[in-house]
């Protein structure tokens, strides 16, 4: 998304003489369709956040000009549909106690976060958990520690350990766009909107792009700015030379050894190294990439609750996020038995890590215990390993606690002919598509850190 909208922005400004390196086959990179059992499942990002506000979200207006397929997702209709470690429904009331005490969090957290944002407060900032024991709201049952983590693990895929107060909340997306979330179930993808963009400077022929400006299969393994001009070389041994390269990879790769920089990233002027001049890697490193996952799977019937607000249901264990947020598409695909559960974090890395059949052994032992012993076994399983995947390294960013706007600016920052986008370089909506959309074609704003 970030690489096409920048390349459009160029486009814009007549600047035509461009062209796209992409190491995959396709355009869209982390918005990304499959088919699952002969449905279309997005196996990347999937919601349209941030809708319903006074503010026009440009994506989710973009998704109406195609009639793109969408559907509200509600998420109130938890205290019905949450079951225990052992099987059985919490009680509504106690489940609604514990969304009390989340929505406590974030109203104070919000307030507390735009005090930490004042200008005299520049240096200061805690975790969203410090400030959850700071108002005495911090999760201490089971059933409000999977509250907690629907919350906040569910939305940034880390733990409120981990995030920044001051930038996670109030959430950025809510607080620009609106409330609502919309969920993408459409068989051209999430991805169409990424094309829909392309389609607007780039060639296609038969549905397919056929651009001579963009060259599929390139994998980027070296930057060279050594001799005054930029070379970008390739897996396959090509070489491109340029004037200027912008650089869209999600943070998870430049944090790999994938691509590599000549001279290292930074470069001091006489060519020396100091650890003074390690800032850019320095902010490329303690940015943070989650993993979310989710993980599909199709039954022979229907044996979970279906009809009106049943969609999403949560399975608390005492293992935080273990197999816990769940959500049928009865409502997109009626009739397709497909559900599925979403892991972050440490039981994603797991789950990356064993197989197929492992994870369903998991996942069928806990719809077990929420809907009996004598559930059909799922038939299909698919699971997306976006933390194994070389071009990715991960899913989307989150605010890590003490991580300061002075780092985030150098992580936008040039190098030299060097200019960087994608959606962890934006500074409010990093880790969404809209996020992705607004870097690449304000980038030059972005990265002007002046
Ligand atoms: C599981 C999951 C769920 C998500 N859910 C949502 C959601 O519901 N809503 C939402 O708004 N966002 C969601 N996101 C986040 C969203 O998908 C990303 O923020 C956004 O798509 C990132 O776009 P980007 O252009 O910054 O990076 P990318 O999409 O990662 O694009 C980078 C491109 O660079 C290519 N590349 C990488 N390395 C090289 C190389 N060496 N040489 C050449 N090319 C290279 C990649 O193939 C890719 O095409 C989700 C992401 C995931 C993975």
């Amino acid at each position: 998304m970030s690489g096409i909208s920048a390349a459009k922005r160029l486009h814009d400004a007549g600047i035509k003489d461009i062209l796209i390196l992409e190491a995959t086959n396709r355009i869209g990179g982390r918005i990304k369709k499959t088919n699952f059992a002969g449905y279309t499942v997005e196996m990347g990002a999937n919601w349209l956040h941030g809708v319903g506000g006074p503010k026009r979200n440009p994506l989710y207006e973009m998704s109406k000009q195609i009639h793109l397929k969408k559907f509200f997702s509600d998420f109130s209709n938890f205290s019905f549909n949450t079951y225990k470690q052992e099987g059985g429904l919490y009680k509504d009331d106690e489940v609604d106690a514990a969304f009390e005490k989340v929505d406590e969090t974030l109203d104070y957290g919000g307030k507390y976060s735009k005090f930490l944002n004042l200008e005299k407060n520049q240096d200061d900032d805690m975790s969203i958990l410090a400030l959850e024991r700071l108002h005495k709201t911090d999760p201490r049952t089971r059933l409000e520690k999977m509250i907690d983590f629907f919350t906040f693990d569910g939305e940034q895929s880390e733990a409120p350990r981990v995030s920044s107060l001051k930038h996670v909340l109030p959430f950025s997306e809510s607080e620009q766009f609106g409330e609502n979330a919309y969920f993408v179930a459409d068989s051209r993808g999430f991805e169409s909107l990424v094309h829909l963009i392309a389609k607007q400077f780039l060639s296609y022929k038969n549905g397919a792009i056929s651009d001579p400006r963009i060259k599929f299969n390139q994998v980027v393994r070296e930057i060279d700015q050594s001799k005054g001009e930029v070379t970008v070389k390739t897996e396959n041994g090509m070489k491109y030379k340029a004037e200027l390269v912008i650089m869209s990879p999600s943070i998870g790769v430049l944090q790999s050894d994938l691509i590599s920089f000549r001279p290292q990233l930074p470069i001091d002027k006489c060519g020396r190294f100091s650890f003074v001049q390690l800032w850019k890697r320095r902010a490329i490193s303690e940015f943070s990439i989650g993993i979310y996952t989710k993980i599909f799977l199709k039954f022979p019937r229907a044996f979970w609750p279906t009809g009106n607000g049943t969609e999403f249901f949560l399975y608390v264990h005492e293992r935080r996020g273990y197999y816990g947020i769940w959500q049928h598409l009865e409502n997109e695909y009626p009739g397709s038995n497909i559900m599925f559960v979403t892991t972050t974090d440490d039981e994603s890395i797991r789950v990356e890590q064993q197989s197929n059949e492992e994870t369903k052994a998991e996942a069928m032992e806990v719809l077990r215990k929420m809907f009996g012993k004598n559930i059909p076994e799922a038939t299909h399983i698919m699971i997306p390993r976006w933390k194994s995947d070389r071009f990715y390294r991960g899913c989307f960013t989150n605010w890590p606690v003490g991580y300061p706007q002075k780092r985030h600016d150098q992580l936008r920052a040039p190098i030299g002919k060097i200019y960087f986008t994608g959606e962890h370089t934006h500074p409010q909506l990093y880790g969404y598509t809209d996020g992705a959309y607004f870097a690449g074609s304000l980038f030059f704003f972005l990265n002007d850190t002046r």
